[in-house]
């Protein structure tokens, strides 16, 4: 039988999908994340990440970068570390990029043998070859200029055929590609899973920093042993539910986004 291209992620798949501590569960096993992000210029994207990540349920965060004080400023609860990734401890998946300007780290980020996610200034230049040598799953997350740029064509060619362009950048590098938009589309490198598109998001997400809570979100995901997948898919579906619940009608910011992430859950979890 052929499967359909497309895959709308019904709630009641999205509510099974959401981790759920038990009384086993210590903060190790429900995963820590590991975040690279953040510049001098940009020391913000870090922070918006790291309240992506807390609020998606990571048992710990580790901020890797130099908005160390920003961060620990709005979130004491978060493990600071300089220096490179690679020491920084054990976490169990990495998300790198937001506002990560020229900063260091997405190589060795690539390099470890957990689940990775690459936004932003992290997908710039990124090796197509060391990707697809990973063991570990990766999570692409661009938005269309990003990807036009990963394919080395225009903008508006993506635009025009996002469902091809999302499954091309899947195949070149081997990885699970979630291209953002007013619909969201994900996708395996699996071609016998179908695109997974998400639409519970609203224009009023179109604000800066709302990517980057985002990725953080969907890293907590990762880090909790969903497969690239489902933390692509699970994550556009409850941070666009987030970002209506956060807007109503109404301008929000990145924060409000991330801050309305808990009620956005709830609402998931309790039932359709
Ligand atoms: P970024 O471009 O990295 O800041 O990410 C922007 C976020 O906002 C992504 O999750 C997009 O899917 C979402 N977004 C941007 N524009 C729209 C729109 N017009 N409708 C719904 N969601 C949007
Ligand atoms: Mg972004």
């Amino acid at each position: 039988p052929s499967v359909p291209e497309l895959e709308a992620l019904q709630h009641a798949d999205v509510a099974r999908l959401l981790p759920v501590p038990t009384g086993e569960s210590d903060k190790y096993r429900r995963g820590v994340l590991g975040i690279v992000a953040g510049s001098a210029r940009y020391p913000g994207a870090a922070v918006l990440a790291v309240a992506g990540a807390l609020r998606g349920g990571a048992g710990a965060v580790r901020y890797v970068g130099p908005a160390g004080d920003a961060v620990i400023a709005r979130f004491p609860e978060t493990l600071v570390h300089t220096g490179p990734p690679a020491k920084a401890g054990r976490v169990q998946a990495w998300v790198v990029g937001p506002g990560l300007g020229d900063e260091p780290g997405v190589r060795d980020a690539v390099a470890s043998d957990v689940p990775v996610l690459i936004d932003a200034d992290g997908l710039r230049g990124l090796d197509a070859a060391a990707v697809r040598a990973r063991t570990a799953p990766t999570l692409l997350t661009p938005h269309a200029g990003e990807a036009a740029a990963l394919l080395g064509i225009p903008r508006e060619e993506v635009e025009s055929a996002r469902l091809t362009s999302v499954r091309e950048l899947a195949a070149r590098y081997g990885a699970t590609v979630l291209l953002k938009g007013s619909t969201t589309l994900v996708a395996s490198p699996d071609t016998s899973e179908p695109v997974r598109a998400n639409a519970t998001g609203t224009p009023w997400l179109a604000t800066a920093g709302s990517g980057d809570v985002l990725s953080g979100l969907m890293g907590s995901l990762l880090a909790a042993g969903l497969t690239a997948l489902d933390a692509g898919s699970v994550g556009a579906y409850v941070h666009g539910l987030a970002g209506r619940l956060a807007a109503r009608g109404a301008p929000t910011s990145a924060e409000g986004v991330a801050a309305s992430v808990p009620a956005a859950w709830r609402d998931i979890a309790s039932g359709p």
